[in-house]
């Protein structure tokens, strides 16, 4: 474990996201921008890995076939395991009553699909304090 933290292990970043084409376009952006991806495509499955992976960040879409990612984020926010981990939801959805409930559920930021890439890299720099050591607890809230 020492020895992994000295090597400064790379960030890695849950995607939850249903749709496989953008899933794999995450995952290849993630790899391009020197993130570890771990993907699921079920809401449930995300709370279980988020657990016992503890991702440096979690990029949530909200159409999903179980849970929606709104009621994903309410149980990881509630989690003390996984509340600290920055939430960005990546979704398509525009109208504004659903904007107010993505960011009534507690996530740290949102993007609206389609976005461009730096966008998406400048975010999850930010979330990841990247270059920086791990520091729980006192990531930037928003
Ligand atoms: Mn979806």
């Amino acid at each position: 474990m020492d020895t992994a933290i000295a090597q400064r292990p790379r960030r890695k970043v849950l995607v939850v996201e249903d749709n496989e084409l953008n899933r794999k376009l995450l995952e290849v952006r993630l790899e391009i921008h020197g993130y570890e991806a771990l993907t699921t495509s079920e809401g449930a499955a995300a709370l279980d890995i988020a657990r016992e992976q503890q991702p440096d960040l979690i990029l949530m879409d909200i159409q999903l076939p179980d849970i929606s990612g709104i009621e994903a984020i309410r149980r990881l926010k509630a989690d003390e395991q996984t509340r600290a981990i920055p939430i960005i939801v990546v979704s398509a959805f525009a109208m504004s009553y659903e904007k107010a409930g993505i960011l009534a559920s507690g996530c740290e930021a949102y993007i609206t699909k389609p976005f461009k890439g730096e966008e998406l890299a400048a975010l999850m720099e930010r979330y990841t304090g990247r270059g920086a050591p791990k520091a729980r607890g006192s990531a930037e809230r928003g």
